[in-house]
């Protein structure tokens, strides 16, 4: 909300299509009004009510009195050698965020942030260290894939929860923004195009697995077994492997897709092949696949690379054990934008 001097005005961005027909409504408009505003905005990224031309002047005029669409600022943009781009965006309370923009061959991924900071804590990951400031609002969430498809000579065609933040820990705000990316009034993208990503915040977990819709689901296991997770990701602590297997296999059977495996090679730590069997055996009988991502150096974490051989071998190890296994290239790592990476600063 801002203060326009008679009135506060109203921020229409992160309302999803029922909220915003029933606001329409509450300015004695039809319901359908909210409905094309709702299309202006997500589809058509119109941030003045004065573009709305299916929108009589009256109208207009009454909306622009009472309510306003807000957008974030871009402070920094930084292009990787790879393609890939990082935007640091600025909230309207002066905290930053990071949004990631990969283009491939075959498809587009945005990674989006869903809290400013972290309060997970994973003794590897960059924003973790930062500590955690607060939840994004779905409307944040949202504008990151807006600002960056306006800047995108391709379309976003993916979309992953896998920058600042743990979903699971802002569910509301993250499954509303999917239900508004989804909208075919919004950018209809499709829910299988939508991935949200976990270390396996076990309350959230069953709820979002309880109705996934056809949403992807990423458990980032980074350890096979409990007592060495536990000690990479702090809330392991109250979530057993156990645990996280049961809601992984009821996701495949909800949503009617694999579950996919986030696993974080980090030299020395777990990417031994007694560590692959010990995987192997966690993830037996569920239907998934697993990505195997290098670790990225963060300055001042004791952490370092995977050698390259073992990297291999671990993979190796695994296929055709398991489903699918595949090594994902990090992409951003010289923009600081690769996995784990994410740090919300301004740096001059
Ligand atoms: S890895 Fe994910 S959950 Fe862990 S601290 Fe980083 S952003 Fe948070």
């Amino acid at each position: 909300m801002i203060n326009s001097g008679k009135m506060e005005k109203i921020d229409l961005k992160g309302m999803d299509r029922a909220e915003m027909q029933e606001y329409a409504q509450s300015l004695g408009l039809q319901s359908f009004r909210g409905r094309q505003i709702f299309r202006w905005i997500y589809q058509e990224g119109v941030l003045d009510f004065s573009g709305m031309s299916d929108i009589g002047k009256p109208i207009r005029e009454k909306l622009s009195e009472a309510a306003y669409i807000s957008e974030l600022a871009c402070d920094k943009k930084l292009v990787s050698s790879d393609g890939s781009t990082k935007f640091l965006f600025r909230l309207s309370d002066g905290n930053h965020i990071e949004s990631v923009l990969i283009p491939e061959a075959q498809r587009v991924t945005l990674c989006v942030s869903c809290q400013v900071g972290c309060p997970a804590g994973c003794l590897f990951c960059a924003t973790g260290r930062m500590g955690f400031k607060r939840n994004l609002k779905a409307g944040e969430i949202v504008d990151q894939f807006l600002r960056v498809q306006r800047e995108s000579k391709r379309r976003i065609s993916n979309i992953v929860f896998m920058g600042m933040g743990e979903p699971m820990l802002n569910l509301d705000n993250v499954l509303k923004a999917c239900r508004i990316l989804n909208d075919d009034y919004g950018p209809s993208l499709s829910q299988k195009k939508i991935t949200i990503s976990t270390v396996g915040i076990l309350k959230g977990l069953k709820r979002f697995v309880s109705n996934p819709g056809k949403l992807g689901l990423a458990i980032s296991l980074h350890a096979a077994d409990d007592e060495l997770r536990q000690r990479l990701i702090p809330p392991a602590k109250s979530t057993s492997l156990v645990d996280i297997m049961d809601e992984a296999k009821r996701y495949t059977k909800k949503a009617g897709r694999r579950a996919s495996f986030e696993y974080l090679l980090l030299g020395g730590v777990n990417d031994s092949i007694a560590d692959a069997k010990k995987l192997v055996k966690l993830i037996e009988g569920i239907p998934c696949k697993i990505n195997l991502i290098r670790y990225n150096p963060v300055e001042g974490l004791p952490f370092k690379k995977p050698d390259e051989e073992k990297v291999i071998k671990f993979r190796d190890y695994l296929y055709p054990r398991v489903y699918a296994a595949m090594i994902r290239e990090s992409r951003g790592i010289d923009i600081q934008g690769a996995c784990g990476q994410l740090a919300g600063q301004q740096k001059d």
